[in-house]
């Protein structure tokens, strides 16, 4: 066995429904603009351009009910509810038509986002990271295996803000299709089992306060609760 300076970190890790087993989680991988209208919203022409991607840390992964403290460094702390893929099945230069055997479940996801640093960098040039890849960002819902849901194709996705909605949209509504979008990542990087893919956030997108609780719901796989308390000073 290799011998380590200090002990490792757990390998983060993302709760299975109805089951005690969990998902160990590998990478994070995130589509930008994924819904025409919210492309609009953020100013981008929704033409089926190249989808496009950024990351998280494997370690941002937070489940269900989380407690948030609101995060540094921003002012505008965005949700954006996502239906997320799990990849069971690595692979490289997947079919799209071979793309569903790579996937081992669905689950509801919270890109959380500080939109103020993501703006600024956009305008800059610059990376993504500050904005998208912090502490806590990657709120992930219990994975529900294909074993047992099937694969999901269409169905409302729907984000409440304080129970109001916020985010009302359809899977159908996504640019590029679950399959296409694991084809197309799969030519830029191999995929692992473990890697998570956000599959992108519809219109409606919005900031959040401390008190506020934020619920993500997907036809077939539940809700996914958020709540945002003050920050550490
Ligand atoms: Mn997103």
């Amino acid at each position: 066995m290799t011998e380590l300076v200090f002990a490792p970190q757990d390998i983060p890790t993302v709760a299975v429904a109805n089951r005690q087993a969990r998902f160990p989680v590998r990478r994070i991988f995130c589509v930008g603009r994924n819904y025409a209208a919210h492309a609009r919203e953020m100013g981008r022409d929704p033409d089926r351009e190249p989808p496009f991607f950024f990351t998280k840390p494997a370690d941002a992964v937070v489940g269900d009910q989380a407690h948030l403290a609101y995060p540094p460094e921003t002012d505008n702390l965005h949700y954006e509810g996502e239906l997320v893929v799990a990849i069971g099945t690595g692979g490289s230069n997947i079919r799209p038509d071979a793309a569903l055997n790579h996937v081992w479940g669905y689950a509801i996801g919270n890109d959380l986002t500080r939109r103020d640093l993501q703006l600024a960098a956009r305008k800059l040039g610059r990376p993504w990271d500050w904005g998208k890849a912090f502490d806590h960002s990657a709120v992930c819902a219990a994975i529900h295996p294909v074993a047992e849901v099937g694969h999901i194709a269409k169905g409302s996705i729907r984000t409440y803000l304080n129970d109001e909605v916020r985010q009302d949209a359809d899977l159908v509504d996504l640019i590029w299709s679950i399959p296409e979008i694991v084809a197309i990542l799969s030519r830029s990087i191999r995929l692992e089992p473990g890697d998570l893919v956000y599959t992108g956030t519809p219109a409606g997108v919005g900031s959040m306060r401390p008190g506020d609780r934020c619920v993500v719901k997907i036809e077939g796989l539940g809700a996914l609760t958020t709540t945002i308390v003050p920050p550490v000073s």
